[in-house]
């Protein structure tokens, strides 16, 4: 009996020494992490979906993922399910960072740990760790891209521009609008940029849940209060969805052609439609942010924290969430245009050429 006890024990070390696998010990505790997305109306949040299933199952865990369509009582009831089945750690894209307090609270007195994964949670210590990117700079690169295509640097103007921002509960959206806006402002304030409609500001520009509709009418009614006269030569829209909308209102009044070009319009996420868009000289840019990346990140801070070990970050003094600042990790959002949409998308392997062209 001895020699067989011991026999299994080397065959169990073996096993645990192989590279990538768990040890026995491990396996047994490896999950199911709980992952909370809010949509699956847009590309990115299925690629950031499928990508954490991917890496957290080849360092051996479970994972139980729910899309929760927008909707917010319906995140809160899918988040609470996750506690009770037992989680060990939330990753939450929040729909709307300041309702899950008490559902937090929930899962803090049973142990679980949570990651805000790229939208802020807000109003909670219950927050361990932030994966995000840099969300100021991704307004920052939005706003430069209508900066490069008006040619403002050298003195140009005055255009005309008008300004969208992304959901007032989703955190991003101001750091999208207070990036762009750094660039913006002084050529606002010298009048090389007007905007016509006079709105301005996050309570006045937001788009709730990044509907594309509702950036569409709201650009009808801009269309026609503002410029029936006059061109609009700029709109900043700080996601892809609110991009294609926005573009079908311009043609919808006859932008677009030889004689009445799209004005510049940016955008984010690299969605294939806006990728498509550029190709055919309508949407300006966007920002493109590998999920893959983002992923990746998540599933090092989670591994980490299981581990008692403390993850990697970046930042320790941006998103202060109202009780705490949350220790982030910041990625890089990288601008796309017609110049460069090859090697950032496709020769990254982010996406296949067939998929694009
Ligand atoms: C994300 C963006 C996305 C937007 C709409 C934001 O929180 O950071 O990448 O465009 O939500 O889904």
């Amino acid at each position: 009996r001895n020699f067989l006890k011991s026999t299994l024990a080397i065959a169990a070390l073996a096993i645990a020494g192989t590279a990538g696998l768990p040890s026995l010990a491990q396996a047994q505790d490896k999950g199911p992490i709980a992952i909370s997305m809010p949509t699956k109306s847009s590309a990115r949040w299925i690629a950031d979906g499928s990508n954490m299933v991917k890496y957290f199952k080849e360092k051996g865990y479970k994972t139980d993922l729910q899309y929760a369509d927008d909707d917010i009582p319906n995140q809160l009831a899918q988040i609470e399910n996750m506690v009770t089945k037992g989680s060990k750690v939330l990753v939450i894209a929040a729909i709307d960072g300041t309702t899950l307090s008490d559902v937090l609270q929930k899962a803090a007195d049973k142990g679980v740990k949570v990651i805000a994964y790229d939208r802020l949670i807000k109003g909670s210590k219950n927050v361990d760790y932030y994966a995000t990117f840099d969300n100021f700079q991704v307004g920052v690169l939005q706003a430069q891209s209508i900066e490069k295509a008006l040619d403002l640097k050298s003195g140009k103007g005055p255009f005309n521009i008008e300004l969208f921002g992304g959901s007032p509960d989703d955190n991003n959206a101001f750091f999208f609008y207070n990036g762009a806006m750094s660039v913006l402002e002084p050529y606002i304030k010298s009048g090389k940029l007007v905007v016509r409609s006079k709105q301005m500001g996050m309570d006045k520009v937001g788009t709730l849940r990044w509907d594309g509709a509702v950036a569409q009418s709201r650009m009808d009614n801009l269309l026609s209060a503002y410029y029936t006269k006059d061109r609009v030569d700029a709109v900043l829209s700080p996601y892809d969805g609110l991009s294609i909308g926005i573009l079908s209102s311009l043609k919808g009044v006859g932008y677009g052609t030889p004689q009445q070009p799209m004005p510049v319009v940016s955008g984010q996420d690299a969605e294939v439609p806006s990728v498509k868009s550029i190709l055919r000289k309508e949407q300006t840019s966007t920002v493109f942010k590998d999920t893959r990346e983002l992923a990746k990140v998540t599933v090092a801070m989670v591994d980490a924290m299981l581990a008692g070990k403390t993850p990697e970050v970046n930042d320790t003094k941006t998103y202060n969430n109202g009780v705490k600042v949350v220790p982030s990790y910041l990625l890089k959002p990288v601008s796309v245009d017609v110049t460069n949409w090859k090697p950032v998308l496709v020769d990254s392997g982010y996406y296949k050429e067939s998929q694009i062209k």
